[in-house]
This record gives structure tokens, sequence and C-alpha cells, in this order.
């Protein structure tokens, strides 16, 4: 009595997935080898062996599953819609064991699966360029036009690779040809791409003088790639589609502008922080001022309390970098550093003597003193 149910035919759960079906084909098409079945068992070999391709016909296909799954084994039965051209009365002629060693290979082309194409097409290659922006750039985001020298469609022949073209003749110029496939589980026609045209229906007469035949040559190209605020070192930013062409109708490859952000003169960058030193007058520090600071974004004030000390740092919250991801800016932290004058007039001279006979306050000199 055959059993109607595919998947208990090939052992596997209702929910199995494609993989776990592909292997348990496997599993039991090399059991049920008609090759390796003993004398006695021929013909039962044989029975299991179509019972198995017919089951994984169908449930190796996505559509034909989901169809199985509604309407039941009578909607494949008697060889009728479901069978893909599968014959199974070639099975034992074709069959040779030794077959199974490219197993992936037939699963894949009954199902569709594996991408493997032969039509030829071949992605572009990728390119890489190299730029330096400064840190003011790195800050608002720039446009920069860089210079490729990257592979193109010849213009001569439209990357054709000639210009005089005649029918193919293998496919009648239609671009697909079926083929009959044999393989252990018998002989299926696939139409697929024409390998001599490469799927485009007619063969090339003459080679185009300009890129000997290649379709493809050499161009300058020039392309403005915007480059986004807040961008750091070493970054890659990719460009699709800017790498070379690919050829026989295959995609083009990308560009990669990697990014790298000059040191700057007087900000040094962490992260989205910047830092600052700036020099002040040792009255500016005792005394508190408002000064001029340098920021990304041009000048800022920013204020010296009275009593300031050396090396103290001050934040200028959001005068950093913008995140790239845009989410607020970092902080300016600026350090100040009290500059000790080496020439000075008489005035000031006289004025900072007056200061040195000033005692230092009382409790400065008890802390110093330890009193
Ligand atoms: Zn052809
Ligand atoms: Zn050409």
């Amino acid at each position: 009595m055959t059993n109607k149910d595919y998947y208990e035919r090939l052992g596997v759960e209702k929910s199995a997935t494609k993989e776990q079906i592909k292997k348990a084909f496997k599993k039991k098409a090399l059991k049920y080898h008609p090759d390796r079945a003993p004398e006695d068992k021929k013909k039962e070999y044989e029975e299991k062996f179509k019972e198995i391709n017919e089951a994984v016909s169908v449930l190796g296909d996505e559509k034909k599953r989901q169809q199985y799954d509604q309407f039941g084994p009578d909607a494949f039965q008697g060889g009728g819609a479901g069978h893909q051209g599968f014959d199974f009365s070639d099975v034992m002629s074709q069959f040779r064991s030794g077959s199974f060693g490219n197993f992936d290979d037939i699963f894949d082309s009954l199902f569709g699966g594996g991408g493997r194409r032969r039509s030829g097409a071949r992605r572009g290659s990728d390119l890489a360029y190299e730029t330096e922006i400064t840190l003011e750039d790195a800050a608002h985001g720039t446009k920069q036009e860089i210079q490729l020298n990257k592979l193109e469609h010849c213009p001569e022949c439209s990357g054709e690779g000639a210009t005089k073209f005649e029918s193919c003749h293998h496919c009648h110029g239609s671009g697909y040809m079926k083929r009959t496939q044999r393989t252990p589980f018998g002989l299926f026609q696939q139409t697929g791409p024409c390998p001599y045209c490469h799927s485009k229906g007619k063969l090339p007469q003459d080679s185009c003088k300009k890129c000997s035949g290649e379709g493809l040559v050499r161009k300058k190209k020039k392309i403005e790639v915007t480059i986004p605020a807040g961008v750091e070192s070493g970054m890659r930013l990719r460009v699709r589609g800017e790498g070379e062409v690919g050829s026989n109708n295959g995609p083009s490859g990308d560009l990669y502008v990697i990014i790298y952000v000059k040191d700057h003169q007087y900000f040094q960058r962490d992260e989205q922080d910047l830092h600052l030193t700036v020099p002040i007058s040792f009255t500016q520090a005792t005394l508190g001022d408002e000064i001029e600071v340098p920021t990304i974004d041009g000048k800022a004030s920013l204020k010296i309390p009275e009593g300031t000390a050396s090396e103290t740092v001050f934040r200028m919250r959001g005068k950093g970098l913008p995140d790239l991801r845009g989410s607020g800016s970092g902080d300016q932290m600026v350090k100040v550093q009290i500059t000790v004058p080496k020439k000075l007039t008489k005035k000031q001279k006289d004025l900072i003597k007056q200061l040195k006979e000033e005692k230092p306050s009382k409790s400065f000199l008890k802390k110093m003193l330890g009193i």
C-alpha cells in the first residue's frame, strides 16, 4: 500500500524546513538507491525510490508544498502537474551511485536554490578611495568631488564588445535554451540562459576596436560624495553602484570612500568632544575676565571667573562635534594656562613689585606652614 503522505514518505515533520527536507531526502535516496537493493528487493527499492522522488518534487518546491498542504496529495497524484518532467522510468538506467557526489547541485537545480546562474553575468569590482578632510569639514559635513579611473561600459559598442551581431544559432535568438539534464533522479528539462550568447540572443561578428571586444574601457569619472557631519577618521562611506561596471549585464560594484580627518592646529578630538588649551594672563586669572576662544563654528566668549587656577578646564556645552546619527553634539573643553610674561615695561615691573609686597592671605600662609 502506497503511503500518500509526502511528509511521512520522507520522514519529516509538517513544519520541516527546506534544509530538513533536503537532508531527509538525501538520506532516503541513498538508502533506497536501486543499485544498492538486495537481489530480492529490487522492485521494492525502486518503488520506494520513486515515492521519495515524487514527495520531494512537491515538498522541495515552496509553491507546490503550499498547494499540497492545502489540497492534499490528490492534487499531485498520477504524474500530474506536480512532476516537473521527472521521468522515473529512466531512473534505473541512468542512476550511478558515484553521481551523488554533487547531490547539492542536483537538489538546487531542481528547486532553484543555490543561485548558480550560468549567464556569465559578473558583478563589477568594488573600488576604494582614500580622502583627507579637515576637522571643520568633519564638523559641518561636506561634499567632495573625487576623480576615479574606473571600468565603464565602452561607449563605442555600448559595452557589447562588438558592433556587428548575428542571431545566436544555439538558441535561435531567444537567449534561452531548453536543456535536458540527466540526474540520478531521472531526466528533466530545464530552461536556462543560453551559455553561448549569455542570453543576449545574438553573437558578435566583429570585435570592437576601442575595447578589443571586452565591452569595458577605463575612464576617468568625477563623482560627488556627501560626507556627513560628525564623521570620524577611518570611517568608510559606501557609494552604491559606483564601483566598476559588471560584465555581461552584471551589477556594478560599490565605491568605498575611506575618510581621514586631518589633525587640527588647535583642537584635539575625543569622539564628539573637542579639547583646546588657551593662554590667559595672571591678571585675567586673578581678576576674572571674559575672553574670546576659537570653536569649530567660529569665535565664542568664555567667562573666566575671578581666582581661576592654571590648568582649570571649562566645559562649553554643545560646542563639540555633532553626532553622526544626529543626536546632539559634544562639548568643547577649554583648559586655561596662565602665562608668565618674559618682557615687562618699567611700569608693569613696578606694579608687580607692589603686588609682591602685599602679604599673602593668612589662611594661605598658615596652610603652607602647617600652623
Ligand atoms: Zn544564444
Ligand atoms: Zn567597445
